[in-house]
């Protein structure tokens, strides 16, 4: 195994196996810390772990458990991935995560590089940008659990690490990778554990790849994996085919990032959708058999859409009422019991819009490895499940982090995995 990955969530994980298949590694993703399962020929498992909002201290032992299993398997080098938002709080858990993975391999030193350019997330200046907006202008201000208030990376990251936080800026990435090596050592050599990169291009990712050959432990978006599969000489090429399932399709949401607002609006205009409000959940309204009751007589005709996904002031009503943490976990329980019941009423093929959403409903499904199949849309493939427990059916899964895909994304991907 050439690299180990060890994802903070599940689409995040998706993401990143997405960009090391393409870039002809044979990639298998595997659904928390392995168990009861072998890498066989693959170059690079990509391990998804639900942290990214667990208490910081569980992150860290996920992550250890998760490093432990990479490296006795001979992982020659270790990716922490996390969200090109960067996805954390003061309390982590990005920081508290990569500081026990470079005291786990007596490492004293790594880089951050959240860039993702191909999707508008860029960094200058140690500075996060979506789109033309700073990180901190944009919707990701107001997300539910990771709410996303300062673009300064190297402030962000240093209120979560007891290392301290240096910048290798876009003049020294565009004049290479022996410049960005020798910026590197000259931080390590000054007492620095991170430096935060900047990028705004594919070509920044790639010099940067270049420029992390030799260090055992990388941090980073799904982007910086782009310039890695060159270092280990690698390059198969080819996108992954999955053969088809069949059975009825179906759509579930928990993200209420704008783009999935978005998306969501875009289907319930035409199609059939039921709704699920974490307030009528807090007040003992059973949601998940309403909706499986609703589906189950439509589901022959065409996909059905079950959502949580509202928009920041609904997103707010609820959390005042119930805290942020207690309707996140109202939704992921009513979703994963309605992605159950799916499956047991015939559904091979579901889309999930939502990184904790899609963890939920992959650990009630029971799913433990996933094999990359081809492309939606930037971030998001369709997967297949390739351990299930025994007499369990084969499904298709296309999980979309919230900030991902068009706004036909749903149709889309039903249409290519018929
Ligand atoms: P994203 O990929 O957009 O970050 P996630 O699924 O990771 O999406 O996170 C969204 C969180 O918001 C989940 O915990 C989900 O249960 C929660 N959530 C979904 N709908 C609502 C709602 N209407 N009110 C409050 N929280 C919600």
């Amino acid at each position: 195994m050439y690299l180990g990955c060890i994802a903070d969530d599940l689409t995040g994980a998706t993401d990143v196996a997405l960009m090391l298949q393409n870039a002809g590694m044979r990639t298998i993703q595997s659904i928390g810390v392995p168990a009861g399962f072998e890498p066989g020929d693959a170059d690079v498992v990509v391990v998804a772990l639900k942290s990214r909002t667990a208490p910081a201290a569980d992150a860290a032992a996920q992550s250890l458990a998760a490093l432990a299993w990479l490296r006795r398997r001979g992982a020659g080098q270790i990716l922490f991935k996390y969200c090109s938002t960067f996805d954390s709080t003061d309390a982590g858990n990005i920081g508290p995560v990569a500081d026990a993975l470079l005291d786990a391999m007596g490492v004293p030193f790594t880089v951050a590089c959240p860039a993702f350019p191909t999707n508008k997330r860029t960094v200058y200046l140690g500075h996060l940008f979506v789109g033309e907006q700073l990180l901190s202008d944009s919707p990701m201000r107001d997300h539910p659990l990771t709410p996303m208030r300062d673009a300064n990376l190297v402030r962000v990251l240093g209120r979560q690490t007891k290392r301290t936080v240096g910048l290798v800026a876009l003049p020294t990435v565009r004049q290479g990778a022996a410049a960005m090596k020798e910026a590197f050592e000259k931080l390590r050599g000054s007492g620095y554990g991170y430096a935060i990169v900047d990028a705004v291009s594919d070509q920044d990712l790639l010099a940067l790849g270049a420029a992390c050959a030799e260090l055992p432990l990388l941090t980073g978006g799904s982007g910086i994996a782009m310039g890695l599969p060159a270092n280990f000489g690698v390059r198969r090429g080819g996108e992954a085919a999955i053969p088809a399932v069949g059975g009825h399709a179906a759509v579930l949401s928990g993200s209420c990032s704008a783009q999935s607002n978005a998306q969501v609006a875009q289907w319930v205009k035409t199609r059939p959708s039921f709704r699920i409000d974490p307030l009528q959940l807090a007040d003992g309204m059973d949601l998940a058999t309403a909706a499986l009751a609703w589906a189950e007589p439509l589901l022959a005709a065409g996909p059905v859409l079950a959502f949580a996904t509202a928009e920041p002031d609904a997103v707010r009503k609820a959390q005042a009422r119930l805290g942020a943490q207690r309707a996140g976990e109202l939704v992921e329980q009513c979703l994963a019991q309605v992605a159950r019941g799916l499956v047991e009423r015939g559904v091979r093929r579901l889309v999930v819009a939502g990184g904790e959403t899609s963890g939920a409903v992959v650990n009630a499904l029971g799913v433990r490895a996933l094999r990359i199949g081809p492309q939606i849309d930037p971030g998001v493939p369709w997967t297949q499940t390739v351990e299930t427990p025994v007499g369990e059916p084969r499904l298709a899964l296309a999980l979309k982090s919230g900030n991902f895909g068009t706004i036909d994304f749903f149709d889309k991907a039903l249409g290519m995995q018929q």
